[in-house]
């Protein structure tokens, strides 16, 4: 099968947004965004063997490659519209083809989100998607706007992608019920985006977490010019995690374990009840974790009123050399 049979079967088949003028199959996409709305861009790359391991389902891979920039424009405060591939293929395997566009398009046309294009090329697998959306001028989050005495947010849960990822590198035993529970954690990240909607115009704030929330908040703060103080009792640990590990590797898997994909967020002391009101209908769990304060640590950890201090542990970094 060669490039065009390839698109022509696999990618083109993307239910169209009545947004897009011209989609797949021209030499670029053309596309209309909404009078008094600003465009959001991400991209991200997926590469096998640093992001994810050769025997990943290709279902899960789908998912993943989207949910990943679906997550970035989550913390914006956007609304996904439309997305390109580029893919680079050792072969074209019909059924990993098959299950890869199932994991994708699932995802794509849950969020009404169409593919307007992308690139097909052979080569070591790697995946490079870039999202956009749309957001009412003047009200995308960002990471810079956060104030000293701003309450510190994250949704859902944290630790349990990192450790069913230790599960895959064999370093922890699991029960079929919990590989099945941390491996969709893993797998399947389920981006944030109803609640980036409801935190426009609440939250000060935001980020995504995909390095590890002290990193990310890190980056937050540090791009808002404080320092953020952690509580790390606070931390909303996901249950198995508590279970399954000591207390000191669950606080570090929630904090440096990475690939949650939740949002961590702040939000003003007047605007804690419009945050109620705002994260109510999304129906994620969402918990205060500690507080912007002066300062040049971008995080500070405590337990109680004592410093919490974290050995051997770091978050995710590419270009980090030990
Ligand atoms: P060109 O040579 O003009 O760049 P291509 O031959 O690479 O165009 O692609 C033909 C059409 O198919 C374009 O509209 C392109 O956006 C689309 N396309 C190619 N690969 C993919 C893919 N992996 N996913 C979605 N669309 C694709
Ligand atoms: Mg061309």
């Amino acid at each position: 099968m060669g490039e065009f049979e390839l698109i022509e079967r696999f990618f083109a088949k993307s239910a169209k947004r009545s947004d897009v003028v011209l989609g797949i199959g021209d030499d670029a996409a053309l596309l209309t965004p909404p009078d008094n709305h600003q465009l959001v861009v991400t991209t991200d790359t997926l590469v096998e063997g640093i992001h994810f391991f050769a025997d990943i389902p290709a279902n899960a891979l789908g998912h993943k490659s989207l949910a990943v920039n679906l997550s970035d424009l989550a913390a914006m405060g956007a609304e996904p519209r439309w997305a390109t591939l580029a893919i680079t293929l050792p072969s074209a395997r019909m059924s990993w083809m098959e299950q890869f566009c199932e994991g994708f398009f699932e995802l794509a046309e849950y969020y009404n989100v169409t593919l307007v294009g992308g690139d097909t090329t052979r080569g070591p697998l790697s995946l490079t998607i870039t999202a956009q959306g749309v957001v009412p001028n003047g009200q995308a989050l960002t990471r810079s706007h956060g104030q000293i005495g701003d309450w510190v947010y994250v949704t859902g849960f944290l630790g349990g992608s990192a450790l069913g990822l230790k599960h895959l590198q064999g370093q922890q035993k699991l029960t079929s019920e919990q590989r099945s529970t941390l491996l969709n954690l893993h797998y399947y990240p389920q981006p944030r985006v109803l609640s980036g909607y409801g935190l426009r115009g609440v939250a000060s704030s935001c980020i995504d977490i995909s390095d590890g929330l002290l990193a990310d908040l890190g980056h937050l703060a540090k791009a808002s010019g404080c320092s953020a103080k952690i509580q790390v009792e606070q931390l909303p640990v996901h249950p198995l995690v508590e279970s399954l590990c000591s207390p000191e590797e669950a606080i570090a898997l929630a904090l440096c374990g990475g690939e949650d994909y939740e949002l961590c967020f702040s939000v003003s002391e007047e605007n804690k009840g419009a945050l109620e009101v705002a994260l109510s209908y999304s129906g994620v769990h969402y918990h205060c974790i500690g507080q912007l304060v002066a300062g040049d640590e971008p995080v500070r950890l405590y337990q109680g009123k004592e410093d919490y201090h974290l050995s051997g542990f770091r978050s995710w970094d590419h270009f980090y050399s030990s």
